[in-house]
């Protein structure tokens, strides 16, 4: 029998409370910030779940930088860009984001989400091959989804299942091999250097994005590239300015000038949908400027990392591993993670419970994500309060 629509999706929402895997949405009243204002709880709040790595989503230049360029061009592009035209901002920012990468060139869309969703199935047709590790980000997924290549997906980080999965991608008339280079959920990253030889050896071209490795890896904060030695080696490298460079919203695409040229002609969001809003565009060129100019906030980021991690370790907590700025917490199933965030919350800190479906089923997790403007005094806050909360609930 046909049910009405309201009834059918209430039924499901109604299953997902019971289950306690409903999310709640908190209302954050003031700008991101290592602390926060927000309606639910009184009081400032430490946020250690956003991905304002660096610290740079109120920095006063940043904001000044979108400011001035909302005086400059006004508020909308009103336009794609064949049609209307590209506005200065966006090829300075371009530049930069070419730059920042290591590549010829660079190609912006209003979210990373859209560059990855616009750049595969423009690149890859019927008669070529996507080769993609099985944890790769929801865009890449769904990038690879929307393209009528071949899709073959090899098990996380597994280089022998990577060849295994190339080999059998022999005969097409271009392979891709796409990664995150952070993992999101695991905050791992991938091996490029061994990807980089594979790719080599099968003339796969490497489709990196890199969310939540820019600004964050590598002396420099270039990201999994620098980190690993292999700039330049790396065909095509997406990315987000909604992280650490910023993070207000927009993405890119950056690789060779016959790459941007083409994607210009035919990734479909390029061609439909408006370009990245000059203000958005102002303020991260300006974000990516203070990454350049201030190498002591990657430093610092880095630092604050191993503290954490370190002091975790110290409290009985077993954090998964990593060099990046993700420190995960595995508690079991969706419900726990989420009244753990609940109690977390009621002390003063807000990190969110991932659960089923974002993570695979039985590995729930609070997901720590540092920033490089907390200070030492917040850390020692947070590693108390997740003592207090990891004994009340039996985590350690
Ligand atoms: C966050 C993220 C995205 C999405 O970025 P938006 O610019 O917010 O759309 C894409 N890929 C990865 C790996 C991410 O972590």
């Amino acid at each position: 029998m046909t049910e009405s629509l309201d009834e059918s999706l209430g039924a499901d929402l109604t299953a997902m409370e019971k289950a306690g895997t409903l999310k709640s949405f908190r209302h954050i009243t003031g700008p991101m910030n290592p602390e926060v204002t927000m309606a639910e709880k009184s009081g400032r709040v430490l946020v250690l779940s956003s991905n304002n790595y660096l610290g740079l989503a109120d920095h006063p230049e940043v904001v000044a930088a979108g400011k001035k360029a909302l005086d400059e061009y006004g508020a909308g592009t009103s336009s794609v860009r064949f049609i209307c035209g590209t506005f200065s901002i966006h090829d300075e920012i371009e530049k930069a984001l070419a730059r920042l990468s290591r590549t010829h060139a660079a190609l912006t869309y209003v979210s990373c989400w859209t560059a990855n969703t616009g750049l595969i199935p423009a690149v890859a047709g019927e008669q070529d091959a996507l080769v993609s590790d099985a944890l790769n980000h929801a865009s890449l997924i769904d990038g690879c989804r929307a393209s009528k290549a071949k899709r073959l997906v090899y098990r996380h980080s597994d280089m022998d299942d990577l060849e295994d999965k190339l080999e059998q991608a022999g005969g097409a008339r271009r392979i891709f091999l796409v990664t995150d280079g952070v993992f999101s959920m695991e905050g791992d990253i991938a091996k490029l250097p061994d990807i980089v030889t594979l790719a080599r050896r099968y003339k796969a071209s490497v489709i990196l994005d890199d969310s939540h490795g820019v600004g964050v890896m590598g002396k420099r904060g270039r990201g999994v590239c620098e980190h690993h030695g292999v700039e330049g080696n790396i065909a095509i490298v997406t990315g987000t300015l909604g992280k650490a460079l910023g993070g207000a919203a927009g993405g890119y695409v950056a690789g060779s000038q016959t790459l941007v040229n083409y994607l210009s002609q035919m990734s479909r969001p390029q061609l439909f949908s408006n370009a990245l809003p000059a203000t958005v565009a102002a303020s991260a060129k300006k974000a990516i400027e203070i990454l350049e100019r201030e190498p002591a906030r990657i430093e610092r980021l880095h630092a604050l990392t191993r503290k954490m991690r370190d002091g975790l370790k110290q409290r009985g907590f077993k954090p998964l591993e990593g060099d990046s700025a993700i420190v995960p917490i595995i508690v079991g199933d969706t419900a726990f993670a989420i009244r753990m965030s609940k109690e977390l919350l009621a002390e003063g800190i807000f990190i969110t419970g991932f659960g089923y479906p974002v993570v695979p089923e039985g590995t729930a997790r609070l997901r720590i994500q540092m920033c490089a403007t907390l200070t030492d005094a917040q850390i020692e806050f947070a590693l108390a309060t997740f003592e207090k909360v990891g004994r009340k609930l039996g985590v350690i």
